[in-house]
């Protein structure tokens, strides 16, 4: 079972992540976009960090929706918001749950998936942070109907996720920024789909490992 504490753990996690990888995820934006996903990235879950510090919200949902308000206020841009929408949904999808199965857990990214679709509205192959979170959600449904457990779930989710953002290469961007470049937009990894691998890498190495 997942609780607070891990969800906590692995929101820490991606804070370091997005800080590792700044200057990497800006750097795919300066190819097709206007060069500030990692500093966005990275800004937004710094004041998260720094939120989840100074007064760790008591259950899993409110620790979700703290990051969620914390992203939609502090991330300009495209997926500040996007990211915003996605905990949002995720920590209504886990509301009054102290502690979640891994059909929560599913459930919870089914919802965030849903939100960013909803809000965005782009399609798979569009070239955006959804190739990379589609496939993952879509792998979590298919390892855990054949009786994985969570570990194995989020680690095929992480696996989807790496393929799916190594296929926006060769797409050509048809939502935000990058698609202004059209048929320039191939050839390049989506900014979007790289942050979206490594929100389910992070939800894998440590919520993977939290099983009992
Ligand atoms: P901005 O494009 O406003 O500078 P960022 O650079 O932070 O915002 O984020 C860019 C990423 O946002 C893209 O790489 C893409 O994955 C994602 N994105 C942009 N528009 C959409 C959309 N409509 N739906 C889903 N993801 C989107
Ligand atoms: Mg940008």
């Amino acid at each position: 079972m997942i609780n607070r504490d891990d969800l906590l753990a692995w929101i820490r996690k991606l804070a370091q992540a997005y800080a590792e990888n700044r200057d990497y995820l800006t750097d795919l934006d300066a190819a097709i976009g206007d060069a500030d996903h990692g500093i966005n990235m990275n800004r937004g879950f710094s004041a998260v960090a720094a939120a989840l510090e100074n007064e760790p919200p008591a259950d899993s949902s409110s620790l979700l929706k703290t990051v969620a308000m914390t992203l939609i206020k502090t991330v300009g841009g495209a997926s500040g918001p996007l990211y915003g929408t996605f905990f949002l949904r995720a920590a209504a999808a886990c509301q009054g749950r102290e502690n979640l199965a891994a059909a929560d857990v599913i459930a919870c990214f089914e919802a965030g998936l849903a939100g960013v679709v909803q809000r965005g509205k782009a399609e798979l192959n569009d070239k955006t942070m959804v190739d990379a979170l589609n496939p993952a959600v879509a792998a979590m449904r298919t390892r855990a109907e054949a009786g994985a457990g969570l570990a194995e779930i989020l680690a095929a989710a992480a696996a989807a996720a790496e393929s799916g953002m190594q296929h926006t290469i060769g797409l050509q961007a048809r939502k935000g920024r990058a698609s202004y470049l059209a048929e320039r937009s191939i050839g390049h990894q989506d900014p979007g789909a790289t942050s979206s691998f490594l929100l389910v890498q992070a939800a894998s190495d440590i919520l993977g490992q939290s099983e009992s």
